[in-house]
Protein backbone atom coordinates (compact mmCIF):
# COMPACT_ATOMS: atom_id res chain seq x y z
CA UNK A 1 0.00 0.00 0.00
CA UNK A 2 2.59 2.11 0.95
CA UNK A 3 4.25 1.54 -2.44
CA UNK A 4 1.07 2.48 -4.39
CA UNK A 5 -0.03 5.29 -3.00
CA UNK A 6 3.28 6.14 -1.04
CA UNK A 7 4.44 9.39 -1.54
CA UNK A 8 1.40 10.60 -0.51
CA UNK A 9 1.54 14.53 0.56
CA UNK A 10 5.46 14.09 -1.31
CA UNK A 11 6.80 15.51 -4.38
CA UNK A 12 3.37 14.87 -5.87
CA UNK A 13 1.23 17.89 -5.12
CA UNK A 14 3.44 19.71 -3.25
CA UNK A 15 6.07 19.97 -6.18
CA UNK A 16 3.69 21.59 -8.40
CA UNK A 17 2.78 24.68 -6.15
CA UNK A 18 5.33 26.33 -4.94
CA UNK A 19 5.25 29.65 -2.58
CA UNK A 20 2.56 29.10 -0.91
CA UNK A 21 0.80 32.28 0.92
CA UNK A 22 1.05 31.20 4.66
CA UNK A 23 -1.67 29.98 6.65
CA UNK A 24 -5.28 32.24 6.46
CA UNK A 25 -8.16 32.41 8.94
CA UNK A 26 -11.05 31.43 9.49
CA UNK A 27 -14.15 32.83 6.69
CA UNK A 28 -11.72 35.12 5.58
CA UNK A 29 -10.38 35.03 1.41
CA UNK A 30 -7.64 33.27 0.35
CA UNK A 31 -4.82 35.06 -0.84
CA UNK A 32 -2.84 31.88 -2.62
CA UNK A 33 -0.34 32.65 -4.77
CA UNK A 34 -1.15 31.30 -8.17
CA UNK A 35 0.35 27.98 -8.97
CA UNK A 36 3.71 27.79 -10.79
CA UNK A 37 3.48 25.41 -14.47
CA UNK A 38 1.51 22.00 -14.38
CA UNK A 39 -1.43 21.63 -11.96
CA UNK A 40 -2.27 18.58 -10.14
CA UNK A 41 -4.02 16.42 -12.92
CA UNK A 42 -2.65 13.44 -13.98
CA UNK A 43 -2.34 15.09 -17.23
CA UNK A 44 0.62 16.83 -15.87
CA UNK A 45 2.15 13.75 -13.95
CA UNK A 46 1.35 15.27 -11.08
CA UNK A 47 -0.81 12.15 -9.65
CA UNK A 48 -0.87 8.44 -9.35
CA UNK A 49 -0.44 6.84 -12.22
CA UNK A 50 -4.30 5.15 -14.13
CA UNK A 51 -3.16 1.57 -12.52
CA UNK A 52 -2.56 3.27 -9.31
CA UNK A 53 -5.85 4.97 -9.58
CA UNK A 54 -8.13 1.61 -10.57
CA UNK A 55 -6.26 -0.11 -7.49
CA UNK A 56 -7.22 3.17 -5.42
CA UNK A 57 -11.07 3.13 -6.33
CA UNK A 58 -11.24 -0.90 -5.55
CA UNK A 59 -9.63 0.14 -2.25
CA UNK A 60 -12.16 3.34 -1.35
CA UNK A 61 -14.95 0.72 -2.64
CA UNK A 62 -14.39 -2.21 -0.24
CA UNK A 63 -13.34 0.06 2.43
CA UNK A 64 -16.66 1.65 2.41
CA UNK A 65 -18.58 -1.79 1.72
CA UNK A 66 -16.73 -3.17 4.89
CA UNK A 67 -17.08 -0.26 7.51
CA UNK A 68 -20.07 2.17 6.36
CA UNK A 69 -22.13 -0.59 8.45
CA UNK A 70 -20.30 -0.28 11.05
CA UNK A 71 -20.21 3.18 11.28
CA UNK A 72 -23.50 3.55 10.89
CA UNK A 73 -25.03 1.26 13.97
CA UNK A 74 -22.72 3.75 16.00
CA UNK A 75 -22.58 6.82 14.68
CA UNK A 76 -25.78 6.90 12.02
CA UNK A 77 -26.37 7.69 8.70
CA UNK A 78 -23.44 10.81 8.75
CA UNK A 79 -20.56 9.90 7.73
CA UNK A 80 -18.29 13.63 8.19
CA UNK A 81 -17.34 15.62 11.20
CA UNK A 82 -19.99 17.42 13.49
CA UNK A 83 -19.48 21.37 13.71
CA UNK A 84 -18.96 22.29 17.22
CA UNK A 85 -18.19 25.41 18.88
CA UNK A 86 -14.09 25.51 20.10
CA UNK A 87 -13.31 24.62 23.12
CA UNK A 88 -16.98 23.41 23.42
CA UNK A 89 -17.40 20.71 26.04
CA UNK A 90 -19.53 17.90 24.60
CA UNK A 91 -21.62 15.56 25.49
CA UNK A 92 -22.36 12.49 23.85
CA UNK A 93 -25.47 13.25 22.58
CA UNK A 94 -24.94 16.38 20.86
CA UNK A 95 -22.93 14.36 18.11
CA UNK A 96 -25.43 13.96 15.95
CA UNK A 97 -26.72 17.50 15.70
CA UNK A 98 -22.93 18.76 15.35
CA UNK A 99 -22.58 16.40 12.33
CA UNK A 100 -26.46 18.42 11.30
CA UNK A 101 -24.69 21.80 12.09
CA UNK A 102 -21.89 20.94 9.58
CA UNK A 103 -24.30 20.91 6.90
CA UNK A 104 -26.10 24.17 8.11
CA UNK A 105 -22.40 25.95 8.32
CA UNK A 106 -21.55 24.73 5.34
CA UNK A 107 -24.43 25.56 3.42
CA UNK A 108 -24.25 29.09 5.22
CA UNK A 109 -20.79 29.53 4.21
CA UNK A 110 -21.66 29.29 0.51
CA UNK A 111 -24.97 31.45 0.91
CA UNK A 112 -26.92 29.33 -0.38
CA UNK A 113 -30.33 31.03 -1.36
CA UNK A 114 -33.18 29.67 1.25
CA UNK A 115 -36.36 31.82 -0.37
CA UNK A 116 -37.96 29.87 -2.79
CA UNK A 117 -37.24 31.30 -6.13
CA UNK A 118 -33.61 31.39 -5.65
CA UNK A 119 -33.48 27.71 -3.61
CA UNK A 120 -31.70 25.34 -5.41
CA UNK A 121 -33.72 22.83 -7.03
CA UNK A 122 -31.54 20.11 -8.59
CA UNK A 123 -28.43 18.90 -6.11
CA UNK A 124 -25.34 16.76 -6.34
CA UNK A 125 -23.65 14.84 -3.94
CA UNK A 126 -20.58 13.77 -4.73
CA UNK A 127 -18.83 11.10 -2.51
CA UNK A 128 -22.42 10.62 -0.79
CA UNK A 129 -21.66 7.73 1.52
CA UNK A 130 -25.22 6.74 2.75
CA UNK A 131 -26.96 10.06 1.79
CA UNK A 132 -27.11 11.06 4.71
CA UNK A 133 -26.42 14.94 3.31
CA UNK A 134 -28.65 14.20 0.22
CA UNK A 135 -31.62 13.60 2.51
CA UNK A 136 -31.42 16.26 4.52
CA UNK A 137 -30.46 18.82 1.58
CA UNK A 138 -33.28 17.66 -0.52
CA UNK A 139 -35.63 17.64 2.44
CA UNK A 140 -34.60 21.28 3.61
CA UNK A 141 -34.77 22.93 -0.04
CA UNK A 142 -37.61 20.45 -1.31
CA UNK A 143 -34.81 19.88 -3.93
CA UNK A 144 -33.92 16.45 -6.26
CA UNK A 145 -30.54 14.64 -5.56
CA UNK A 146 -28.39 12.57 -6.75
CA UNK A 147 -25.97 10.76 -4.39
CA UNK A 148 -22.38 9.11 -6.00
CA UNK A 149 -20.55 6.84 -4.45
CA UNK A 150 -17.87 4.16 -5.13
CA UNK A 151 -19.28 1.66 -3.04
CA UNK A 152 -21.93 -0.35 -4.10
CA UNK A 153 -22.99 -1.21 -0.42
CA UNK A 154 -23.99 2.68 0.35
CA UNK A 155 -25.74 3.24 -2.85
CA UNK A 156 -27.83 0.43 -1.93
CA UNK A 157 -28.30 1.46 1.66
CA UNK A 158 -28.53 4.84 0.58
CA UNK A 159 -31.33 4.28 -1.70
CA UNK A 160 -32.85 1.84 0.91
CA UNK A 161 -32.79 4.84 3.72
CA UNK A 162 -34.32 7.14 0.76
CA UNK A 163 -37.22 4.63 0.21
CA UNK A 164 -37.84 3.95 4.14
CA UNK A 165 -38.20 7.79 4.70
CA UNK A 166 -40.48 8.45 1.97
CA UNK A 167 -37.93 10.21 -0.25
CA UNK A 168 -37.82 7.64 -3.14
CA UNK A 169 -39.21 10.11 -5.97
CA UNK A 170 -36.60 12.71 -4.66
CA UNK A 171 -33.35 11.19 -4.03
CA UNK A 172 -31.42 8.36 -5.67
CA UNK A 173 -27.83 7.48 -5.81
CA UNK A 174 -25.12 5.13 -7.91
CA UNK A 175 -22.16 3.92 -7.97
CA UNK A 176 -20.10 6.25 -10.05
CA UNK A 177 -16.93 7.66 -10.11
CA UNK A 178 -16.88 11.34 -8.90
CA UNK A 179 -13.87 12.13 -11.66
CA UNK A 180 -16.01 10.77 -14.67
CA UNK A 181 -19.73 11.62 -13.52
CA UNK A 182 -22.72 10.35 -15.23
CA UNK A 183 -24.13 13.91 -15.25
CA UNK A 184 -24.85 16.16 -18.30
CA UNK A 185 -22.75 19.86 -17.88
CA UNK A 186 -24.75 21.97 -16.29
CA UNK A 187 -27.35 20.04 -14.55
CA UNK A 188 -26.90 20.77 -10.98
CA UNK A 189 -27.59 24.44 -8.88
CA UNK A 190 -25.73 22.86 -5.82
CA UNK A 191 -22.68 20.64 -6.04
CA UNK A 192 -21.79 18.92 -2.82
CA UNK A 193 -18.82 17.49 -1.51
CA UNK A 194 -18.80 16.39 2.06
CA UNK A 195 -15.36 14.92 3.41
CA UNK A 196 -14.82 12.88 -0.40
CA UNK A 197 -11.94 15.32 -2.10
CA UNK A 198 -9.24 13.65 0.08
CA UNK A 199 -10.13 10.13 -1.56
CA UNK A 200 -9.65 11.54 -4.99
CA UNK A 201 -6.07 11.19 -7.17
CA UNK A 202 -6.33 14.00 -9.38
CA UNK A 203 -7.65 16.98 -7.76
CA UNK A 204 -7.76 19.46 -11.18
CA UNK A 205 -9.91 16.68 -12.43
CA UNK A 206 -11.84 16.44 -9.57
CA UNK A 207 -12.88 20.02 -9.18
CA UNK A 208 -13.28 20.12 -13.13
CA UNK A 209 -16.18 17.64 -12.87
CA UNK A 210 -17.25 19.60 -9.99
CA UNK A 211 -17.62 22.48 -11.95
CA UNK A 212 -19.01 20.82 -15.51
CA UNK A 213 -21.82 19.64 -13.84
CA UNK A 214 -22.91 23.18 -11.79
CA UNK A 215 -25.83 25.00 -13.87
CA UNK A 216 -24.74 28.17 -14.63
CA UNK A 217 -24.62 30.60 -11.12
CA UNK A 218 -24.60 27.19 -9.18
CA UNK A 219 -22.91 26.93 -5.65
CA UNK A 220 -20.19 24.21 -5.63
CA UNK A 221 -19.26 23.31 -1.94
CA UNK A 222 -16.14 21.46 -1.00
CA UNK A 223 -15.74 20.46 2.55
CA UNK A 224 -12.48 18.45 2.45
CA UNK A 225 -9.00 17.57 4.72
CA UNK A 226 -6.03 19.21 3.82
CA UNK A 227 -2.77 19.83 4.89
CA UNK A 228 -1.81 23.11 5.90
CA UNK A 229 -0.25 25.84 3.22
CA UNK A 230 2.89 26.04 3.25
CA UNK A 231 4.74 29.01 3.71
CA UNK A 232 6.43 31.16 1.24
CA UNK A 233 10.23 29.87 1.98
CA UNK A 234 8.98 26.32 1.91
CA UNK A 235 8.88 23.70 -1.03
CA UNK A 236 7.09 20.96 0.52
CA UNK A 237 5.77 19.48 3.99
CA UNK A 238 8.71 18.18 6.64
CA UNK A 239 9.44 14.60 6.48
CA UNK A 240 8.52 14.13 9.53
CA UNK A 241 5.12 15.56 8.79
CA UNK A 242 5.25 13.70 5.53
CA UNK A 243 5.37 10.46 7.34
CA UNK A 244 2.29 11.17 9.82
CA UNK A 245 -0.12 11.71 6.50
CA UNK A 246 1.65 8.48 4.74
CA UNK A 247 0.58 6.78 7.31
CA UNK A 248 -3.03 8.08 7.41
CA UNK A 249 -3.16 7.75 3.70
CA UNK A 250 -2.48 3.69 4.18
CA UNK A 251 -5.22 2.95 6.14
CA UNK A 252 -7.68 5.52 4.67
CA UNK A 253 -7.54 5.13 1.28
CA UNK A 254 -5.99 8.27 0.34
CA UNK A 255 -3.76 10.00 -2.29
CA UNK A 256 -1.76 12.31 -2.10
CA UNK A 257 -3.26 15.27 -0.30
CA UNK A 258 -3.18 19.28 -1.25
CA UNK A 259 -3.57 22.47 0.55
CA UNK A 260 -6.47 24.47 1.03
CA UNK A 261 -4.30 27.24 -1.05
CA UNK A 262 -4.06 24.58 -4.07
CA UNK A 263 -8.05 23.97 -4.32
CA UNK A 264 -8.45 27.90 -4.50
CA UNK A 265 -5.96 28.29 -7.13
CA UNK A 266 -7.26 25.23 -8.83
CA UNK A 267 -10.75 27.27 -8.67
CA UNK A 268 -9.36 29.84 -9.86
CA UNK A 269 -7.76 28.42 -12.79
CA UNK A 270 -10.82 27.81 -13.80
CA UNK A 271 -12.40 30.93 -14.06
CA UNK A 272 -14.71 29.82 -10.99
CA UNK A 273 -16.21 33.32 -8.79
CA UNK A 274 -17.04 33.83 -5.21
CA UNK A 275 -13.82 31.67 -4.35
CA UNK A 276 -13.97 31.29 -0.49
CA UNK A 277 -12.39 29.24 2.16
CA UNK A 278 -12.07 28.75 5.50
CA UNK A 279 -10.48 26.44 8.09
CA UNK A 280 -12.52 24.74 10.45
CA UNK A 281 -9.50 22.75 12.54
CA UNK A 282 -10.81 24.02 15.59
CA UNK A 283 -14.35 23.31 15.17
CA UNK A 284 -14.03 20.00 14.40
CA UNK A 285 -11.42 19.24 17.16
CA UNK A 286 -13.87 17.51 19.38
CA UNK A 287 -14.78 15.03 16.59
CA UNK A 288 -12.08 12.03 16.56
CA UNK A 289 -11.76 11.99 20.57
CA UNK A 290 -15.11 11.10 20.10
CA UNK A 291 -15.37 8.75 17.59
CA UNK A 292 -12.67 6.68 19.83
CA UNK A 293 -14.24 7.05 22.64
CA UNK A 294 -17.52 5.13 20.73
CA UNK A 295 -15.20 2.54 19.13
CA UNK A 296 -13.88 1.93 22.82
CA UNK A 297 -17.36 0.65 23.98
CA UNK A 298 -18.71 -2.71 23.95
CA UNK A 299 -20.76 -2.10 20.91
CA UNK A 300 -17.77 -0.32 19.32
CA UNK A 301 -15.08 -3.04 19.88
CA UNK A 302 -17.85 -6.09 18.74
CA UNK A 303 -18.93 -4.38 15.67
CA UNK A 304 -15.44 -3.30 14.54
CA UNK A 305 -14.08 -6.85 15.39
CA UNK A 306 -16.96 -8.26 13.52
CA UNK A 307 -16.07 -6.11 10.77
CA UNK A 308 -12.47 -7.02 8.72
CA UNK A 309 -9.21 -5.28 8.92
CA UNK A 310 -9.69 -2.75 6.89
CA UNK A 311 -12.05 -1.23 9.19
CA UNK A 312 -9.82 -1.96 12.27
CA UNK A 313 -6.92 -0.64 10.66
CA UNK A 314 -8.68 2.56 9.69
CA UNK A 315 -9.77 2.80 13.45
CA UNK A 316 -5.91 2.25 14.62
CA UNK A 317 -5.42 5.09 12.45
CA UNK A 318 -8.05 7.54 14.74
CA UNK A 319 -5.17 9.08 16.89
CA UNK A 320 -3.21 10.47 14.44
CA UNK A 321 -6.06 12.15 13.06
CA UNK A 322 -6.06 14.35 16.25
CA UNK A 323 -1.80 14.22 16.31
CA UNK A 324 -2.45 15.66 12.56
CA UNK A 325 -4.96 18.29 13.95
CA UNK A 326 -2.84 18.81 17.17
CA UNK A 327 0.61 19.59 15.03
CA UNK A 328 -0.97 22.09 12.99
CA UNK A 329 -0.50 19.29 9.71
CA UNK A 330 -3.81 18.45 8.86
CA UNK A 331 -6.40 21.35 8.37
CA UNK A 332 -10.60 21.01 7.75
CA UNK A 333 -11.08 23.04 5.25
CA UNK A 334 -14.42 24.56 3.42
CA UNK A 335 -13.96 25.71 -0.33
CA UNK A 336 -17.08 27.28 -1.76
CA UNK A 337 -17.76 29.19 -5.09
CA UNK A 338 -20.07 29.88 -7.97
CA UNK A 339 -20.25 28.60 -11.71
CA UNK A 340 -20.76 32.19 -13.92
CA UNK A 341 -23.82 33.34 -15.23
N1 LIG B 1 -20.26 12.65 2.09
C1 LIG B 1 -20.66 11.51 2.88
C2 LIG B 1 -19.61 10.41 2.94
C3 LIG B 1 -18.17 10.79 3.21
S1 LIG B 1 -17.12 9.33 3.18
C4 LIG B 1 -21.09 11.97 4.24
O1 LIG B 1 -20.78 13.09 4.63
O2 LIG B 1 -21.76 11.20 4.94
C5 LIG B 1 -16.34 9.49 1.57
C6 LIG B 1 -17.22 9.09 0.41
O3 LIG B 1 -16.53 9.45 -0.80
C7 LIG B 1 -17.56 7.61 0.28
O4 LIG B 1 -18.91 7.48 -0.01
C8 LIG B 1 -16.74 7.17 -0.96
O5 LIG B 1 -17.32 6.11 -1.70
C9 LIG B 1 -16.76 8.44 -1.76
N2 LIG B 1 -15.75 8.51 -2.80
C10 LIG B 1 -14.41 8.47 -2.67
N3 LIG B 1 -13.82 8.55 -3.89
C11 LIG B 1 -14.80 8.63 -4.79
C12 LIG B 1 -14.84 8.72 -6.21
N4 LIG B 1 -13.75 8.76 -6.96
N5 LIG B 1 -16.05 8.79 -6.81
C13 LIG B 1 -17.20 8.76 -6.09
N6 LIG B 1 -17.22 8.68 -4.75
C14 LIG B 1 -16.04 8.61 -4.10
Amino acid sequence: MRALYGACTSALLTNAVTRQSSLFSASKQQSCQRLRGGAISAKGGMAVATADDQRLKKGIAEFYDESSGVWENIWGEHMHHGFYDPDAVVQISDHRSAQIRMIEQALQFASVPEDSQKKPRSIVDVGCGIGGSSRYISRKYEAECYGITLSPVQAKRANDLAASQGLANKVSFEVADALNQPFPDGKFDLVWSMESGEHMPDKLKFVSELARVAAPGGTIIIVTWCHRDLSPSEESLRPEEKRLLDKICDAFYLPAWCSTCDYVNLLESLSLQDIKSADWSENVAPFWPAVIKSALTWEGLTSLLQSGWKTIRGALVMPLMIEGFNKGVIKFSIITCRKPE
